[in-house]
């Protein structure tokens, strides 16, 4: 494959651009990821300093992603946890004597 396919038609500016044609968003989905890759660091470098770490933009992410997945994993982990102990997975309430569901909130008791 050729790069010459993948070349812009116009020439990479680092001014914010409002008026994409639908062909142009076409060849830039189109170009290999390290051109991209490439490119992006062309336009990062024009506007900051390429020696500076831009945390502000890492730590938001990360934490983020935290509280959005924590909660899930939390919940999951306990859940788990309550199973393997012979515990009703909703309630924690000892399931030792139970056969069908839970005495104390009803959950339906899986087979074991
Ligand atoms: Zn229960």
């Amino acid at each position: 494959m050729s790069l010459s396919h993948h070349t812009s038609p116009r020439p990479i500016s680092s001014l914010p651009r409002h008026d994409w044609t639908h062909e142009e968003v076409r060849d830039l989905f189109a170009l290999p990821f390290p051109e991209l890759i490439f490119r992006s660091a062309q336009v990062h470098r024009e506007n900051f300093d390429p020696t500076e770490v831009r945390l502000i933009f890492a730590a938001p992410a990360f934490v983020l992603f935290a509280l959005i997945i924590g909660p899930f994993v939390i919940r999951f982990r306990r859940r788990y946890l309550r199973r393997k102990k012979g515990l009703c997975s909703a309630c924690g309430c000892d399931l030792r004597v139970s056969k069908d569901k839970c005495p104390e909130c009803g959950a339906g008791i899986p087979a074991r």
